[in-house]
């Protein structure tokens, strides 16, 4: 039988990484996850980039199949690498990784320093746009090194580079990181195949300096309404949007056992 995970690709998602999953343009070129400015940003301050447990950056794949009586889940991890400057992605053409993806990097860069190096900061809603935005574009690509645990469809990603603004059903929400050697992205995506088309839906924390922050996808509202409840630590910056948001150097932050439940599995929703 077909895995779930494998099922789903096939009907709606770009198949393989052929062409670029933004605008369907080629060649493919090679794109880092963590930016390279990132990754020196990190390192100048002392956080590590690979993982104490000497295991890789990972994404995990969840698929769940459900029927009147039961719910069974399968999970596996693909991709990956020791160092998170060496995560790559062959997902993106030349225009849009030197285009929309690099305007984007700059105007998200100046928030990210800021909670990256942990201080006293205000955020107005234009900057808080483009924060969500970067990490909803990071999401894809790191999730891209497998497109079966991509939470979105290949016409809401075109959509996205179109749009500049995260698709319908994704939020984004940030709280302080303190662990310095814990850092990159923890993921979880995959495919619930109740009836007919199977939907999507992913979480992924990026854990970047000082902050972490989170997005959480679905296709379909009944799914989205199923993943995992965030604690008061977190504040979502999408949607909606506030109008400002003051970060305070010293608030409560969340705990790797909180990215852990975040990123570890799902109930599938009530019902096939
Ligand atoms: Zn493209």
């Amino acid at each position: 039988m077909t895995s779930i995970l494998r099922q789903a690709t096939k009907e709606d998602l770009p198949q393989g990484t052929r062409s670029c999953i933004f605008c369907a343009g080629r060649p493919l070129t090679r794109e880092h996850v963590w930016p390279k400015w990132l990754s020196a940003e990190l390192q100048q301050h002392g956080f590590t980039l690979d993982r104490p447990d000497g295991a890789p950056h990972q994404v995990r794949l969840v698929g769940i199949t459900a029927d009147r009586q039961h719910a069974h889940q399968e999970v596996e991890t693909v991709g990956g690498a020791k160092l998170l400057g060496d995560l790559v992605a062959r997902s993106v053409c030349g225009p849009c990784n030197n285009g929309w993806m690099s305007a984007l990097e700059d105007s998200a860069k100046p928030s990210l320093l800021a909670l990256i190096r942990g201080t006293d900061a205000t955020f107005e809603q234009e900057a808080l746009v483009s924060l969500a935005t970067w990490a909803v574009k990071t999401a894809i690509l790191y999730q891209s090194q497998d497109p079966a645990s991509l939470a979105w469809t290949a016409e809401q990603l075109q959509r996205f580079r179109v749009a500049g603004r995260p698709p319908a059903l994704t939020t984004v929400s940030l709280a302080r990181w303190t662990d310095k050697t814990q850092q990159g992205p923890h993921s979880m995506g995959g495919a619930y195949g109740g009836v007919g088309r199977p939907n999507r839906f992913g979480v992924t924390v990026l854990l970047v300096g000082y902050v972490a922050i989170t997005v959480r996808a679905a296709t379909d509202t009944r799914y989205f309404g199923q993943l995992a409840t965030l604690g008061k630590e977190w504040s979502t910056i999408w949607t909606p949007v506030p109008s400002q948001l003051t970060w305070r150097a010293h608030r409560r932050p969340a705990l790797l056992q909180d990215v852990e439940r975040l990123t570890s599995g799902f109930a599938a929703p009530d019902g096939p």
